[in-house]
């Protein structure tokens, strides 16, 4: 299937600092792009070039072969959701509230007349149904994570980015919202994810983008980008990259002993050290 969105040579430069350069990248319909790589590599700011938020300086994006650029804003916020990596404050705002927030691009348009049914679902799906009525600045980082995701999805655009998404889930949770995205994927959506944790990258992406430096340094199936020698140079730390029940499991390399060597047997130490 072809693209609906590429990033032809993408660059962005701040006070002179290149914080992207040449990044070629494609985005097809039904596919989940891991977009991972350490801190400060750049992926925040590749999303927000990709979702048309940021604009480059040097290259272009193009959306259904069209340049982002181009596209107004009425126009995006149907193509595209964006969940941002640090959480808006909403004050005042209940929980659903926030939700319904994702139906605004639909107004006037025959498709509110599902944003009841819409609403409902999202919260259901992001499992905050429970706490609908609550505000949402009195949430824990976890829950106000999962209302943006519930608001995401509220949007129903064909296009979702998503910036670490999972960092402050629980591991059922965590869980969850990569099945959900999955499902999204599944019923056409195409969408970009930041993730931190590589494990889960292998296990729900298609495709994995290994940012460093502001460059891709891979772009392929997890099977392909993620070993231990690409990691171990990219993290600048040693990683191992295990198979286990026909997944891969992503680990650093610990030192044995180390500050629980009092407290463990050598076996011990030798399991943590995997
Ligand atoms: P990541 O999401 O991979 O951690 P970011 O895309 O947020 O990285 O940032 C990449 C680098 O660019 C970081 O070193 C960050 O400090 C810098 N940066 C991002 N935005 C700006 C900005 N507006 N002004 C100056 N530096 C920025
Ligand atoms: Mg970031």
């Amino acid at each position: 299937m072809s693209a609906v969105l590429s990033a032809h040579g993408v660059g962005v430069r701040i006070e002179g600092r290149a914080i992207l350069a040449e990044v070629d990248l494609e985005v097809r319909p039904g596919e989940v792009v891991a977009l991972v790589g350490p801190n400060g590599a750049g992926k925040s700011t590749l999303l927000g070039v990709l979702s048309g938020d940021v604009d480059p300086t040097e290259g272009h994006v193009e959306l259904r072969g069209r340049k982002i650029a181009k596209h107004s804003a009425k126009e995006l916020s149907r193509e595209r959701g964006v969940q941002l990596q640090k959480q808006g404050l909403a004050f005042g705002f209940r929980v659903e509230e926030v939700v319904r927030m994702g139906r605004s691009p639909w107004y006037r348009t025959p498709a509110s007349d599902r944003d009841e049914e819409v609403v409902e679902a999202s919260l259901e799906r992001a499992d905050v149904t429970e706490m609908a009525q609550r505000l949402f600045p009195t949430l824990s980082g976890g829950e106000q994570a999962r209302t943006s995701f519930a608001r995401l999805l509220a949007q129903e655009t064909p296009l979702m980015f998503l910036d670490e998404p999972t960092a402050a889930l629980d591991i059922r949770h965590q869980e969850q919202l990569l099945s959900v995205v999955r499902e999204a994927a599944a019923a056409g959506a195409a969408v970009v994810v930041v993730l931190h944790d590589l494990s889960l990258a292998a296990a729900y992406a298609d495709r994995v983008c290994v940012l460093a430096g502001g460059r891709l340094h891979a772009d392929g199936p997890p099977a392909e980008v993620l070993t231990g020698e690409l990691l171990t140079e990219v993290y600048a730390h040693p990683v191992d990259v295990l198979h286990h029940d026909g997944r891969l499991v992503v680990v650093p390399v610990r030192p044995r002993g180390g500050p629980t060597a009092a407290t463990t047997t050598d076996e011990e130490a030798s399991c943590s050290a995997v």
